[in-house]
């Protein structure tokens, strides 16, 4: 299978000296084309840092990221730009779109960043709004909708680069279940297409749906049911016992790390 990202010894630490504080503590982790992986964990337990460092929004204090076998540390500021661009959705619990620019224009704005001239930007947003359903509220201020349709325009937006990976933290987060049951369908759909989702979560019912559960502690990944190819048991109880033994992996490769 083919690995989209590679995490080695990663390590976040913020702030300095007597400030300091390790958010993050030599993770390793594995994605897999194609997977849908719920990463999840208590507040504060570094899901947000490890989602902002793998979608290059964040720098590591120390460690690598590849991505799609490109060592996203290596890389120029330019570089990396594009490489978020061309090949990342974003999707979060706020929901960051300009207030008073149309829902339309919102969709567009990565499509801008990356160079796209207006036509073809136009067109590739007004099929992504179809996708989430918000067709006829294109010229709609995106502050005149239900946070429900605010978060499909983010998810649109998201879409529109047909990105290899979406990263969406705590998407659901902000809404009544009924609207981020939708929300969770279209994320997956996008998924069952071949895009590879990255869900940050406290929520375990929606961790469930993705096939594979990366749990973090205290900057740690004490949990880690693994990509389900990777699997040698068809058994369905065989899941704990693959967590178990992955879990202790990641905990020795930490200590062969430090060496
Ligand atoms: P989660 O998303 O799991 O709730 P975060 O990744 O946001 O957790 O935060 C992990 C830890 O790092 C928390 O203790 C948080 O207070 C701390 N932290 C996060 N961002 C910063 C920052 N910019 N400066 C200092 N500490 C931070
Ligand atoms: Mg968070």
């Amino acid at each position: 299978m083919e690995k989209v990202i590679e995490v080695k010894n990663l390590v976040k630490v913020y702030g300095k000296r007597s400030a300091a504080f390790t958010a993050l503590k030599h993770l390793n982790l594995d994605i897999y084309k194609g997977e849908s992986v719920a990463i999840i964990g208590k507040s504060g337990s570094g899901k947000s840092t490890l989602m902002h460092l793998l979608a290059l929004l964040d720098k590591p204090t120390s460690g690598t990221i590849k991505i799609n076998g490109i060592d996203s540390t290596k890389l120029r500021a330019h570089k990396l730009n594009q490489l978020r661009n061309q090949s990342f959705g974003f999707v979060f619990q706020q929901f960051f779109m300009n207030p008073n620019d149309t829902v339309l224009e919102n969709v567009m704005l990565p499509l801008k960043i990356a160079g796209v001239r207006r036509k073809k930007r136009k067109e590739l947003a007004t099929k992504a709004l179809h996708t989430v359903g918000l067709e006829e509220r294109l010229k709609f201020k995106a502050n005149d909708l239900s946070g429900g349709q605010k978060q499909r325009v983010c998810i649109a937006r998201a879409l529109v680069n047909d990105p290899s990976i979406i990263f969406a933290d705590e998407p659901t987060g902000n809404l009544d279940s009924t609207t981020g049951d939708k929300i969770i369908k279209l994320l997956f759909d996008a998924n069952k297409k071949g895009t590879t989702l990255i869900i940050v979560t406290h929520d375990e019912d929606l961790a469930k749906l993705c096939n594979r559960q990366v749990r973090i502690m205290d900057g740690e990944i004490v949990e880690d049911t693994g990509a389900k190819s990777q699997k040698s048991s068809k058994k369905p109880n065989s899941q704990s016992k693959s967590a178990k033994t992955s879990a202790s992996g990641a905990k020795s490769a930490k200590k062969g790390a430090k060496k």
